[in-house]
């Protein structure tokens, strides 16, 4: 069968018209959007409302932190580090608000809030509630090294003062033990030593001799002089 030709004028408004219709099914759906109700907001100026329970960057309060490792050993991924110090009987840490007496110093307590994966599982074990998770989710870095957040308040000085506390008090310790082991190994000694000097007072049972048994032959002791 062959093609008619179209006319090259009806050719070119057909294509116009096409052109028209197809641009305006296109437009059809942006056009119903128009007056529907937007469901975007102008973020950063505008901002949405989290949820209650939203998990976001943690928070430690180190005024209640006891330094108990509950919350790091609960984590799936080890970020948490945390470093103690064994305080000394005159040290005074205060207590937390619920109660707990403090007997660790906590020179290091970070977070990489980089490999962090927001499960919360760090929370629900910390015996005093000082470890959080907060609304705050607007902390992006350029340099990695900026999302290890260190929570610790101690100084330099006072890290320092406390280590050769503890050491001081471990080695008294440790002193004191060896002493004690040192006297009971003594004392042993001389009760030994007192045990082999003294006399013997237990006397032995004369031996005396069976009886002859009518039975048996006589022996050459028993035996009659020719
Ligand atoms: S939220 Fe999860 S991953 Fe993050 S610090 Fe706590 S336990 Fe670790
Ligand atoms: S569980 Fe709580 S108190 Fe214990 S080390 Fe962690 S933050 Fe501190």
């Amino acid at each position: 069968m062959v093609k008619m030709k179209m006319n090259p004028v009806r050719e070119y408004f057909s294509g116009v018209y096409l052109g028209l219709k197809t641009a305006f099914i296109g437009m059809k759906v942006t056009f119903s959007h128009l007056f529907t109700p937007a469901v975007t907001i102008q973020y950063p100026t505008q901002k949405m409302k989290l949820p209650e329970r939203a998990r976001n960057r943690l928070y430690v309060n180190m005024d209640d932190c006891i330094g108990c490792d509950q919350c790091s050993m609960a984590c799936p991924v080890d970020c948490i580090t945390i470093e103690t110090i064994k305080s000394t009987p005159e040290d005074n840490l205060g207590v937390t608000s619920t109660g707990q007496k403090k007997r660790l110093h906590v020179p290091v307590f970070d977070i990489d809030i980089a490999k962090c994966c927001y499960c919360g599982l760090c929370v629900p074990p910390c015996p005093t509630e000082c470890i959080k998770m907060t609304d705050v989710y607007e902390f992006a870095e350029f340099d990695r090294h900026n999302l290890i957040y260190s929570f610790a308040t101690m100084t330099p000085a006072e890290i320092e003062t406390a280590r050769v506390k503890a050491k001081k008090m471990e080695e008294e310790a440790a002193a004191k033990k060896a002493a004690a082991a040192k006297a009971a190994a003594e004392a042993k000694i001389a009760a030994a030593a007192k045990a082999a000097t003294a006399p013997q007072v237990q006397q032995s049972a004369p031996v005396q001799a069976p009886p002859p048994n009518p039975a048996s032959p006589p022996n050459d002791s028993q035996q009659k002089p020719e």
